[in-house]
């Protein structure tokens, strides 16, 4: 499987190469070439397979040759191996009708160990391979940061520095960052920066030629396509305990840069019977606009309890409009230039039916967070993060059939959020052994005021330039 970029002029790369790279050098996502597509007999095999079988049986025609699947397997049961469920993504019933997909039982308590204990072992297998040192360069608005860190923390051959808006993450996500003190791991904090600024800061520094001619820069943000690769696993997952092939089930997703809603539509691109992907929002809802109108501007940041979510743009909103307007990459291209220099543009007739034709979207207000924890808590005793309560009130809110099964997404473990969880239920979750003593541990950042060259030039002093 080779891969090519959303904007149609940079390299196609092997799968290998998509996931050093991150970005692509026209300012493009990497997207496979076609999608591979399961048969319902090969999808009805796959029932009832441990999660890291499964996990190796969904992701290779992805890799292609860049692993063999012996070794893609070996990976996949070093990956899931630190889930502390036997299930890795365990899938929990509130009522007839809405389901919980727990997607928070790794090391960092939220979703992104899923795809980031993964991308950490596929970093070391690839760059063991050539002389590079890896630079990885990301933004967090909190969960990111913190599953990055733990994946590559003492790993050769890499260096991640990492931003976070200043004060705007929680206690939990920030020590989760800045108490791992490897030497190769760099947390910085960005002052009076929200995560948008921080985020246009790190794609400048892909398309910056003074870096990435001096340092091989790697990103484990969403726009890194192996995290979306590894997501696609548990829609199939959830799919298949709920009866799949011959059954559609529903999604509600909460959702920020549209990496782990993308990974749902790569899986009804595979095969899987989605009956709707609900895109979930909080009051930052500009994917919530853009579906129910196809306008897509990006208004102001708005901090809430649920932060992983506070995010005007959305990355990953451009693989989807290059999937569904023929893959023209000039006309995206096009579309995209007008929206970095306007922060708005509508979306093309083909975009709006496409998205229409399996998306749906809903947005969830503080009150409606804080009703979808307690009627949780009271109708099934579940304590649930803000960001999955979002998901809850949009799956709640859809209307679908009865007979249509909705999983919500769990994102987030409810300690990671406790504040927010004991103010809706009166209950504080307790934090998981897991955790250990965070609050005791030794905490190591450095703060630098939002500016650009201040930013590059802290990377460049400490990050291992290209060995040739
Ligand atoms: C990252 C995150 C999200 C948003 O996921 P995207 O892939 O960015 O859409 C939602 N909830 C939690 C808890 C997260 O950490």
């Amino acid at each position: 499987m080779d891969y090519i970029s959303t904007r149609g002029s940079a390299p196609a790369l092997d799968f290998a190469g998509a996931t050093l790279a991150g970005l692509a050098s026209d300012g493009g996502l990497y997207v496979p070439r076609m999608w591979p597509r399961f048969s319902a007999d090969e999808i009805a095999a796959m029932a009832g397979l441990p999660y890291a079988e499964l996990a190796a049986r969904i992701m290779q025609p992805f890799v292609g040759d860049s692993l063999t699947p012996e070794r893609l397997l070996e990976l996949t049961r070093a990956a899931y191996g630190r889930f502390a469920h036997a299930a890795v993504t365990p899938l929990k019933q509130l009522d007839e009708q809405n389901w919980l997909l727990e997607l928070f039982h790794g090391p960092t308590l939220a979703f992104k160990d899923v795809a980031l204990q993964l991308l950490g072992l596929l970093f070391e297998e690839f760059l063991g391979r050539g002389s590079d040192n890896l630079t990885i360069v990301g933004a967090t608005s909190g969960d990111t940061g913190s599953a990055a860190i733990d994946a590559v923390a003492g790993r050769a051959k890499v260096d991640i520095f990492m931003l976070h808006p200043h004060g705007r993450v929680s206690d939990v996500q920030r020590r989760q960052m800045t108490t791992v003190l490897a030497p190769n791991v760099h947390n910085i904090a960005v002052t009076d920066a929200t995560f948008d600024d921080a985020q246009a800061m790190v794609k400048r520094m892909f398309n910056d030629e003074g870096m990435t001619g001096r340092f091989a820069i790697g990103a484990v943000n969403s726009i890194n396509w192996a995290r979306l690769m590894a997501q696609v696993v548990y829609y199939f997952a959830a799919g298949l305990q709920l009866g799949a092939p011959h059954r559609p089930v529903a999604f509600a997703v909460p959702t920020g840069n549209f990496g782990d809603v993308f990974a749902g539509y790569v899986a009804a691109q595979m095969g899987l019977p989605v009956a709707r992907l609900i895109v979930a929002t909080n009051v930052n809802d500009i994917l919530h606009r853009a579906l129910t109108s196809g306008d897509y501007s990006a208004g102001t940041v708005t901090p809430t309890a649920a932060p992983s979510m506070d995010i005007q743009v959305s990355s990953n909103f451009e693989r989807l409009l290059f999937d569904l307007n023929g893959r023209d990459g000039t006309a995206l291209a096009a579309q995209m230039a007008t929206f970095e220099a306007t922060r708005a543009m509508q979306l093309t007739n083909a975009q709006r039916e496409g998205a229409a034709a399996l998306f749906s979207s809903a947005r969830a207000d503080a009150d409606q967070m804080s009703q979808a924890i307690r009627w949780a808590w009271e109708a099934s005793g579940e304590l649930l993060d803000p960001h999955t309560a979002i998901g809850l009130h949009a799956a709640r809110s859809a209307g679908l059939p009865r007979d249509v099964p909705v999983v919500t997404l769990a994102t987030a473990h409810p300690a990671k959020f406790r504040d927010a969880v004991e103010r809706a239920t009166g209950h504080r979750p307790s934090l998981p052994a897991r955790i250990g003593d965070l609050f005791e541990r030794e905490e190591r950042m450095i703060e630098l005021p939002g500016d650009y060259a201040a930013i590059a030039g802290y990377v460049a002093a400490h990050a291992v330039p290209r060995a040739g």
